[in-house]
Order: C-alpha cells, then sequence, then structure tokens
C-alpha cells in the first residue's frame, strides 16, 4: 500500500509501540502509528510573554497579551471549501434511498468533508498554534470541557467543527517541546463578565452584548477583547498563587481577581487528559 501523505515526520523515533488501521467514511485507510522520541524537552520556564486565548464562535480565537487584540477568524478559502460541502449535501439530499447515485453522493460528501476539516486543521490549529507559541512563553486558556459542551448545547455543531480541543492540544505539546507553559483556567471563571480595568463583575450579560461599559470605572469593552485580556489575568494570578516566578504582570486589575472557590481543583496542568504528543497519522490509499 502507498503512502499517500504524511501528516508528521517521524523525528529519530526510538520505538514504535503500537500501529492502528482504521477505515474512514471517505474510504481511506488511516494508520495512527504511536512511538517514543527519543531526547528530553527543555525544562519549563514562565519568563517571558503570556498570552490569553478566548475561544469563540464569532471568532475562532482572540487574544490579549495585557495591551493590545487580535481576533483570528476562519480563511477565506475555507468558506469556500464549506459552500461546496453545503452544496454536496443538499444533493444526497434528493438521491434516493438505497439506490447507487446516493452511495456516489455520499463518499463525495464524506471526501469533501474531510477537505475542509484538513483545511481548517491546517489553518487554525497548526499554523496558529505555532505562532501563538513562538511569539509567548505561556498561552492561558479556558478549560472548555468541549465533550461535555458538545453532548448538552444546542450549538453542538459549531463547537466540534471549530475543533477547540484539537487546538489546545496543539498548544500543549508544542509548549511542552519548546519549554513553555499552558495554563488551563477553571471553566465556571467569569471571563465576559468581569472588568479588566477593575474587576467590577456584571450580573449577568447576554450572548448578543458585545460590547459593554462598566458601571464602576465607566470602561468600555468589546465583549471578546475583556474575556482574553480576563483570561490572561486569571492566569499569571494561578502561576503566582503557585508560587511560580512570572515575568509579565496582569494588566488593568487593581484588585485580586476572582475569589469565588468551587469545589473542584483547577484543572491547569500542562499534561490534561485530551494530551497526547506522540499521535502521528497517514493516510493512505485504497486503490
Ligand atoms: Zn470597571
Amino acid at each position: 500500500m502507498p503512502f499517500y501523505q504524511s501528516s508528521r515526520k517521524l523525528n529519530k523515533p526510538s520505538g514504535y509501540l503500537n500501529v492502528t488501521v482504521s477505515l474512514d467514511t471517505s474510504g481511506k485507510y488511516l494508520a495512527s502509528i504511536l512511538t517514543e522520541i527519543e531526547g528530553e524537552n527543555p525544562a519549563v520556564s514562565t519568563e517571558g510573554k503570556v498570552i490569553g486565548i478566548d475561544l469563540g464562535l464569532t471568532h475562532f480565537a482572540i487574544t490579549s497579551d495585557g495591551s493590545k487584540v487580535s481576533k483570528y477568524d476562519n480563511p477565506r478559502y475555507l468558506t469556500k471549501h464549506e459552500k461546496n460541502l453545503k452544496r454536496q449535501q443538499q444533493k444526497l439530499a434528493k438521491k434516493q434511498k438505497g439506490s447507487n447515485s446516493r452511495n456516489q453522493a455520499k463518499k463525495l460528501v464524506a471526501k469533501v468533508y474531510e477537505r475542509v476539516s484538513k483545511s481548517r486543521q491546517d489553518f487554525l490549529q497548526h499554523k496558529l498554534s505555532r505562532k501563538l507559541v513562538n511569539e509567548n512563553q505561556v498561552v492561558v486558556v479556558e478549560n472548555l470541557n468541549v465533550k461535555g459542551m458538545v453532548r448538552n448545547h444546542n450549538l453542538a455543531k459549531a463547537i466540534s467543527d471549530v475543533g477547540w480541543g484539537t487546538f489546545t492540544n496543539f498548544l500543549a505539546y508544542k509548549l511542552e517541546i519548546k519549554g513553555g507553559k499552558l495554563v488551563e483556567i477553571d471553566r465556571w471563571f467569569p471571563s465576559s463578565k468581569l472588568c479588566s480595568n477593575c474587576d467590577y463583575q456584571a450580573d449577568k450579560l447576554p450572548l448578543d452584548v458585545r460590547e459593554w461599559t462598566c458601571p464602576n470605572c465607566g470602561t468600555r469593552h468589546d465583549r471578546d477583547g475583556n474575556a482574553a485580556t480576563n483570561i490572561r489575568n486569571e492566569g499569571i494570578r494561578m502561576l503566582q498563587t503557585d508560587g511560580t516566578a512570572v515575568s509579565e504582570e496582569r494588566r488593568g486589575s487593581k484588585t485580586k481577581a476572582w475569589t469565588q472557590v468551587r469545589s473542584e481543583a483547577f484543572p491547569h496542568d500542562v499534561r490534561s487528559p485530551h494530551y497526547n504528543r506522540f499521535d502521528l497519522v497517514w493516510v493512505v490509499h485504497t486503490c
């Protein structure tokens, strides 16, 4: 069977632990190869730039370095692939059940879907995570419990499609190789409702409110940028509480941030359950 594409090159693997072969819906075989890589990662250092990321639905990611907010969206070519996917899905819906042409249309939809997922993964996950890890030593994200949200929420499709979980995985292993740190903050942390300037906490902030003014200090907030700044601040506070040296300061906040204590511990270790740096995937032609 000839190799069709490798998603990652093997860097001097010292041993192969396991190979799993599976067949996907578009008729391709996938071989997942679990391997160990020689060499040790550098010691973790949190001395350097800290960035907070708010993962959203209107934008894929909003980042804050404390003073500057950046927003990252789906690239245009991705929208083009997605339109094609919709077209093929509509064609499929018109085919008669059990017919040959329906089966073929099904395979085509699976192929286009795969192309969409790969483009999204390549742009948002590989390129964006690489850029953020190159530019920062500490990356702070919310622990979103994506699985729980996908099960319980009507935004399930949008959430699965944007691939937050995979994005966090990419950040984690890239940071580990660099000796940086991924900090995951409690998913109940009210990142949107806190004022990043004075720590006033709003009671409610419905999803359609994109901008708001803090009634305590009068600061005008962009909803997402404010949330990203709060996430960054909370990450720095957690590192400092742990006694970890952090060279960057929290910005804006004058008082101690969120003090509400929940029964669950803050899950912020870099080795979160969805973390797996050794998973390598090959796509192989079937015929
Ligand atoms: Zn305020």
